[in-house]
């Protein structure tokens, strides 16, 4: 495997696969790599002939009060873990690679990014305007015919669908499903700063969904009573930013649930925002178990 962190050497390496024939996966990260970003590696190591990692702490789509410098950074690790899952370059640039001197572009989608993590009073879009700026210049840099994404950011997956179809990147957008501890959390980067008290209060993000989930399954369909549901739940985190049941696609609430929907919720436990979701069919069970360290995929149409 190949650690890079120029354009040019990624260029070059990357020209000789596609001389050579073999199809390019890319996944992009902030580094600090756990089985969640390690499952969107094995499915593009399994579907491409060259994986790209990417690892970059994107200083654009960090929030007001979020600790740009307090990110965990662990390069060498994450090279040997990307190694061992079997990818093909690691792609780490410093922050003057990919944001030069004079640099003045930002790639902004409207609509999807001003709701849920986007809402004005979060100042949202700016987080999802340095996402899509940050994507756009991967996917040129990579042209990748695939590039891997989480289900755990959903919002995050339709602003970069849109993003994609709108200004016709080549490279498919394909969603996977969100990895969770054995006990429900959905693993993420930022489950490390919670403390031994609020780990188990991290708990209640995928405990409302999966009530909410049976709830459903019980026949319940009326949001505003599953909201309920839900928000007695996440009582026990120290602020419920939202809980919404909305269209997949859209991101717009829905008021009763006739087909597939997102139930989605972000919650601060102490002082680390955490966020998740469930994708709810109104004549099934939860498509994802949080139980189920090795959930089964999301439905189809979020798998890209
Ligand atoms: P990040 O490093 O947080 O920017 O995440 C990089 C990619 O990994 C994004 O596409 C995330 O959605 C994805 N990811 C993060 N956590 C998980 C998880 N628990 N399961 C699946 N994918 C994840």
């Amino acid at each position: 495997m190949r650690t890079l962190t120029t354009l040019d050497d990624l260029r070059l390496e990357l020209d000789a696969a596609r001389l050579s024939g073999r199809s390019i996966g890319l996944v992009p990260t902030m580094g600090a790599l756990h089985e969640g970003h390690l499952s969107l590696v094995d499915r593009s190591v399994a579907e491409n002939g060259v994986t790209v990692v990417t690892i970059f702490v994107n200083p654009t789509q960090f929030r007001p009060g979020e600790d740009l410098e307090a990110y965990p950074r662990q390069l060498q690790d994450d090279i040997a873990l990307a190694s061992e899952r079997g990818a093909d370059i690691v792609f780490a640039p410093p922050v003057h690679e990919i944001y030069p001197d004079g640099y003045s572009t930002t790639v902004s989608v409207v609509g999807i990014t001003e709701t849920l993590c986007g809402a004005p009073e979060r100042r949202g879009h700016e987080h999802f305007d340095g996402v899509t700026t940050v994507v756009a210049k991967l996917f040129n840099m990579v042209q990748a015919d695939r590039a891997y994404f989480g289900q755990k950011d959903a919002q995050q997956v339709a602003v970069i669908r849109r993003m994609a179809t709108d200004l016709n990147f080549r490279t498919k957008v394909i969603a996977c499903p969100t990895v969770r501890e054995a006990d429900g959390l959905a693993l993420s980067s930022r489950n490390a700063y919670l403390t031994a008290e609020e780990r188990p209060r991290a708990l209640a993000l995928s405990k409302a969904l999966r009530s909410v989930a049976g709830a459903l399954s019980d026949g319940q369909r009326d949001v505003a009573t599953l909201s309920a549901i839900a928000r007695d739940e996440l009582s026990v985190t120290d602020s419920v930013e939202y809980f919404e049941i909305v269209d997949p696609d859209t991101l717009e609430p829905v008021s009763t649930i006739e087909r597939p929907v997102l139930a989605v919720t972000a919650a601060r436990v102490g002082k680390t925002r955490l966020i998740d979701n469930f994708l709810l069919e109104p004549h099934a069970t939860a498509v994802t178990t949080p139980t189920n360290p090795n959930p089964t995929p999301q439905a189809a149409h979020l798998q890209g």
